[in-house]
C-alpha cells in the first residue's frame, strides 16, 4: 500500500516536496472492517483552503472511489465500490465511519447505481462538487426563470455545473473563467456568455453581457473579480458564496486586495450567504439522483481532466490550483 504524507505545510502554491509518497504494510482486518483499493482519487481546492488546520505528518486528506477487496462488514461487501474520505492512499482499512477528522465530511457510502457512467463521476458531477452546485445554487440563489446569473470558476467542476443548472432553470448565464479554451467549452454547454477574466476589462465585459444587471452570483473565487461582479448586481440580488480560491494560496497576512463591496450590498439590498455542502448531508442522494437524471436526459454535460498514476497526485493538485484543469480534476490510480 502507498500513501502521501504531508511533510511540510503549504506556503503559497504547494510544492511537490510538501508531500511525500511512502509505502506501508496494512494489518489484518478485524470484525466490522473492510479493505478497499483506490480506483480514482479527487484533488480539490479545499485541500489547500483547509491546510492551515492540517498537522504535518498526517496522511493527506481527500476522497476516493475504491473497490472493496476484503470485508468483515456486511454493509460493505467485496466487489462493491465505496466512496469515502480516505485520504491520499491506495489501500484503506475502514469500519464504515467517518475517516478524517479535519474537514466537515460525509460517512463512506456504496457507489449508487449510475449505469454505464464512469465511476469517477462519484467524485465530481455525481458527488461532492455536483451536490455543491445543486444545493449551493438552487437553495441559496433561488433563481427565477429569465434572471441573469453569473458564475465564476465557470470552467471548473462546480462552476460548469452551476451554469448548466441555471440554464435548465431558464436563466441567462454568464460564465467567468481563466482561459479561452474554457470559455469555448462553457459556451458549447449553453452558457450565453463566457468571459476570460485574465484578458478583458471585467467592468466593460459585464456591462455588455449583462446590460440589465445581475440577479444571482455564484461565487467560487472571491477577491477583486467578485467585488467587480457584485457592483453590477440588481436590487435584491442573491450571492451564493461557495469558495474563494483567489485567496487560498495566500497567507492571512497578505490576502489579495479587493474593492469594498458593502455599498453595493447595502444600497442594492443584496443577500449574501456562505455555505458548506455538508449542510445538505441529509439530502445527499437527492442531489446525486437529480444530477444523474439530468445527465441521462442529455441536459447536463461534464468533462474530467484525468491524471494517470497515484504517484502524480501532487502534480494534479498543483495543476488544479494553477487553473490547468477543464472540468473536474481526477487522478486514476
Ligand atoms: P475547479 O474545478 O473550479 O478548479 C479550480 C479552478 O479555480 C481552476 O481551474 C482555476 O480556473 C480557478 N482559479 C485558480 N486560481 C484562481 C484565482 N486566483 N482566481 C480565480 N480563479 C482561480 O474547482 P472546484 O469546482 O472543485 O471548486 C470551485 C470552488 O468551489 C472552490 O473555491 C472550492 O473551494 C469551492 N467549493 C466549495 C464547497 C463548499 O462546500 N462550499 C464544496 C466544493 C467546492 P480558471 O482558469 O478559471 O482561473
Amino acid at each position: 500500500a502507498r500513501r502521501f504524507i504531508l511533510v511540510k505545510n503549504f506556503e503559497d502554491i504547494p510544492k511537490e516536496t510538501d508531500l511525500q509518497l511512502v509505502e506501508e504494510e496494512l494489518p489484518a482486518l478485524k470484525d466490522g472492517q473492510f479493505l478497499s483499493e483506490a480506483v480514482y482519487l479527487s484533488v480539490d481546492p479545499y485541500m489547500r483552503a483547509y491546510s492551515h488546520q492540517l498537522r504535518e505528518g498526517i496522511t493527506m486528506i481527500g476522497s476516493q472511489v475504491a473497490k472493496i477487496v476484503q470485508s468483515r462488514n456486511k454493509d460493505f461487501p467485496v466487489g462493491k465500490y465505496v466512496v469515502g474520505d480516505f485520504g491520499w492512499r491506495t489501500h484503506t482499512i475502514s469500519d464504515g465511519n467517518i475517516a478524517n477528522v479535519y474537514v466537515n465530511t460525509i460517512t463512506p457510502y456504496l457507489l449508487p447505481d449510475i449505469g454505464d457512467l464512469p465511476h469517477s463521476l462519484a467524485l465530481g458531477t455525481l458527488g461532492m462538487p455536483g451536490n455543491t452546485a445543486y444545493f449551493g445554487f438552487l437553495e441559496v440563489c433561488k433563481p427565477k426563470p429569465g434572471e441573469t446569473v453569473v458564475v465564476t470558476g465557470a470552467g471548473g467542476a462546480v462552476g460548469s455545473h452551476v451554469g448548466q443548472i441555471a440554464k435548465i432553470r431558464g436563466c441567462r448565464v454568464i460564465g467567468i473563467t481563466g482561459s479561452d479554451e474554457k470559455c469555448n467549452w462553457i459556451k458549447s454547454l449553453g452558457f450565453d456568455h463566457a468571459i476570460n477574466y485574465k484578458t478583458v476589462n471585467l467592468h466593460t465585459a459585464l456591462a455588455e453581457a449583462a446590460p440589465r444587471g445581475i440577479d444571482c452570483y455564484f461565487d467560487n473565487v472571491g477577491g477583486e473579480v467578485s467585488s467587480i461582479i457584485i457592483q453590477h448586481m440588481n436590487e435584491f440580488g442573491r450571492i451564493s458564496v461557495c469558495g474563494s480560491i483567489s485567496s487560498y494560496n495566500s497567507d492571512i497576512r497578505n490576502l489579495p486586495k479587493a474593492t469594498v463591496i458593502q455599498p453595493s450590498v447595502v444600497f442594492q439590498q443584496l443577500e449574501m450567504k456562505g455555505f458548506l455542502v455538508t449542510h445538505w448531508n441529509h439530502r445527499w442522494m437527492e442531489g446525486i439522483k437529480q444530477n444523474l437524471q439530468w445527465i441521462q436526459e442529455g441536459r447536463l454535460k461534464y468533462k474530467e481532466t484525468v491524471t494517470e498514476g497515484f504517484e502524480n497526485m501532487t502534480k494534479a493538485f498543483i495543476s488544479l490550483l494553477t487553473g490547468e484543469n477543464l472540468g473536474k480534476a481526477i487522478v486514476k490510480v
